[in-house]
């Protein structure tokens, strides 16, 4: 039977055509978090993704952020952020990656997850994998384990499963996959 919740959320997220470049159809989730039932129906969604032993969440800048953070205080865990360069004030760990639209870097505090810990990571949308592949490699970085990697909406036509899969990279959710 198919959870009512994902229709609830996918009814809420928004196709804007050739957004921010021409080809792209950009993701827009602002509706989805305007709607408290839906916004709440796609947090308890991502919460129930998570193992019973995570020890932090990890949400990557910016759409990430306001998933992974209430899921981490759902489920009673610390939140970490994943940012653009230039924004963490301490010492960090950097990687850079290619997007859809693009080049990035994406850095980590070095102290901010202990060794061992078992982490989810959380972001929006999944679309070729090179975000969740760079938080991937920062959290090895840090010695701690990905456990989980909880995704709102994947973009199955650009094959980030697969790219992750090619690294290893095998437990990841997605609640809607288009
Ligand atoms: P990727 O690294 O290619 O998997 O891209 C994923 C990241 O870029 C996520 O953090 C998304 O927020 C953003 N992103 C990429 N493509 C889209 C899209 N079509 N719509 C909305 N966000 C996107």
């Amino acid at each position: 039977m198919t959870d009512p919740r994902i229709e609830l959320i996918s009814s809420y997220i928004v196709d804007v055509a050739d957004f921010p470049s021409p080809g792209v159809v950009f993701k827009d989730i602002t509706p989805l978090l305007g709607c408290n039932e839906a916004y709440q129906a796609c947090v308890e969604a991502l919460v129930d993704l998570a193992p019973g032993d995570v020890d932090v969440v990890v949400g990557i800048e910016a759409r990430g952020f306001v998933f992974a953070a209430p899921v981490a205080l759902a489920l009673g865990v610390g939140f970490v952020p994943v940012r653009k360069p230039g924004k963490l004030p301490r010492d960090v760990y950097s990687q850079s990656f290619d997007l859809e639209y693009g080049k990035d870097t994406l850095a980590i505090h070095q102290d901010a997850i202990h060794k061992g810990a078992r982490v989810m990571i959380i972001d929006d949308v999944l679309a070729t994998g090179g975000t969740v592949s760079a938080t991937t490699k920062l959290i090895d970085r840090l010695g701690a384990e990905v456990v989980e990697i909880g995704i709102v909406l994947e973009l199955g036509f650009l094959g980030g499963r697969a790219h992750l899969s090619s690294q290893g990279i095998n437990n990841i959710h997605a609640l809607i996959t288009t």
